[in-house]
Order: structure tokens, then C-alpha cells, then sequence
């Protein structure tokens, strides 16, 4: 049965959906099969992995709001054992149209709940937000990992994350758990990055991944290939490091 992770951060560009999808292809890499479900209407997850916007019939928005299976929208990516869900901009009207819905924070619960049995994790890449769409993707996982990004102010908001966090917990999903905190885009040349490591660290002790992803100019290049890391320059320090980190996941089960 899949494990469940959301990749969660409502600040935008901290690396959530570069960690999504190149987690879930070094996870693929591994031999595992993974569902990464994009629920972020910008849909760079989706073109990131090389599905075409021609190719997409349906997308996550009609799951959430019409109640349409995810077999029925599931596409394969540019990696082996790795499947897409796409997001489209069609998704951006889901967070209002949700708001009258019956049961609108389970939504992808139900729907994922169907398929866990067919992957071994399921990835969800969560927009920059903390609306219905991470709400839905909070209670339908099993844990949440958080990008944090290697700048300056990098845990402000994070008390505002924690907070949904437990209200999840509390009203729809008490098993949730933090699966751990990813410090991303260290720059090594600079002493701040160090200090931010240093910072988190403080704060979310043992449940920091000892793998940092450092900034790596081949990791901001694939997506325009629609490519994961792994497949557009397996020899990159960015393959490197996802490759490490996705080894850090596998021996939390
Ligand atoms: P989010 O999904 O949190 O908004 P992204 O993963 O889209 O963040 O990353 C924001 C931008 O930074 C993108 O252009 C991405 O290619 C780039 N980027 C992400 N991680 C790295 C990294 N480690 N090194 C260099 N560029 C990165
Ligand atoms: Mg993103």
C-alpha cells in the first residue's frame, strides 16, 4: 500500500515542486512506483515530467470537483514507474468551487484511497498556499515534507504551516505526521546559507534530512527538457543529492 507524502510550503519557490518530482523519479530510479499527484494549477509538475498540455483530457480538477476516478486520469511521464496526475489552470477555480462542496477536504482521500494499493508512494506537489487544495492533500496523506529554502526569513510562515498542520490533525486527519524538513538552494559560497542550516536545525532537530540540496544550475534547466534530474544529467551534483535524499526516505519506510 502507498505511502502518502505532501511536499508542502505556502511559500512559493522554495523548491517544493523540483523536490516533488525528482524525489518521485530517484524513487522511481529505486524501483518503486510512484503516483505524483499535481495539485498546483501552474501544472509545473506535469510539463516538468514531460506531459504535454495536448495530452491531458482530464485533470486533477475534474477528481476533485466531478468526482472522476484517477485511473481514468493518470498519465505516464518521461521516467519509468512514475505516473502523473496533471494539474491544468482549469484547477485555479477549485479553490472557490470547493468551498460549497460537501466533504470538500476529503476529496482526494477518497479518490486516492482507490489506487494506493496500485504505488508504492504517492508524492502530492501542493501549491503555495494553505487553502482547500493543501487542506484536501493534508488529509489525504500519511506524513508532509517541507521544503525550506536556504534564505533569509526561512522559517517565517512555517509557524502558520505548523498550524494547519495541527488542525488537520485535529478535525480530519489525526495520523498525519512531518516527514521531515528539506533544506533547499544552499548556496555555498555564501556564509547566510550555513546560518539558515544552522537555524532549522535548532528548531526541527533530528527531524532535518541530513541530505541538503545545493543550488545546481542543471536542476533549474530539466523541467524545460520535461525531464527529471536523473534523466537530463544522472551525473549533476542535482542528481547526486535527490538520489541521497530519496535513499533518506526509503529508510523511513
Ligand atoms: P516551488 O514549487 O516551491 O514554487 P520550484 O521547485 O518551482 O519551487 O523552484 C523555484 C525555482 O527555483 C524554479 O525555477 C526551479 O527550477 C528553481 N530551483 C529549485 N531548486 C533549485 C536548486 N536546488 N538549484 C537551482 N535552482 C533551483
Ligand atoms: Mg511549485
Amino acid at each position: 500500500m502507498a505511502r502518502i507524502i505532501s511536499v508542502a510550503n505556502q511559500k512559493g519557490g522554495v523548491g517544493k515542486t523540483t523536490t516533488t518530482v525528482n524525489l518521485g523519479a530517484c524513487l522511481a530510479y529505486f524501483g518503486k512506483k510512484i503516483l505524483l499527484v499535481d495539485i498546483d494549477a501552474q501544472g509545473n509538475a506535469t510539463s516538468g515530467l514531460g506531459v504535454r498540455k495536448s495530452d491531458v483530457e482530464k485533470d486533477i480538477y475534474d477528481i476533485l470537483v466531478n468526482e472522476t476516478l484517477v485511473k481514468d486520469v493518470v498519465l505516464p511521464s518521461s521516467r519509468e514507474n512514475l505516473w502523473v496526475v496533471p494539474a491544468t489552470i482549469q484547477l485555479a477555480g477549485a479553490e472557490i468551487e470547493l468551498t460549497s462542496q460537501m466533504a470538500r477536504e476529503s476529496r482526494l482521500k477518497q479518490a486516492l484511497e482507490k489506487v494506493k494499493d496500485d504505488y508504492d508512494y504517492i508524492l502530492i506537489d501542493c501549491p503555495p498556499s494553505l487553502g482547500h487544495l493543501t487542506i484536501n492533500a493534508f488529509t489525504a496523506s500519511d506524513s508532509i515534507l517541507i521544503p525550506v529554502q536556504c534564505e533569509y526569513y526561512a522559517l517565517e510562515g512555517l509557524s502558520q504551516l505548523l498550524n494547519t498542520v495541527r488542525l488537520v490533525q485535529k478535525h480530519f486527519n489525526p495520523e498525519l505526521k512531518i516527514e521531515g524538513v528539506l533544506l533547499t538552494m544552499l548556496d555555498a559560497r555564501t556564509n547566510l546559507g550555513y546560518e539558515v542550516v544552522d537555524e532549522v536545525k535548532k528548531y526541527f532537530r533530528e527531524r532535518v534530512y541530513k541530505t541538503i540540496i545545493p543550488r545546481n544550475i542543471r536542476l533549474s534547466e530539466a523541467p524545460s527538457h520535461g525531464l527529471s534530474i536523473i534523466d537530463y544529467d544522472a551525473r549533476s551534483r542535482g542528481a547526486e543529492v535527490y538520489l541521497e535524499l530519496a535513499k533518506e526516505v526509503l529508510a523511513n519506510g
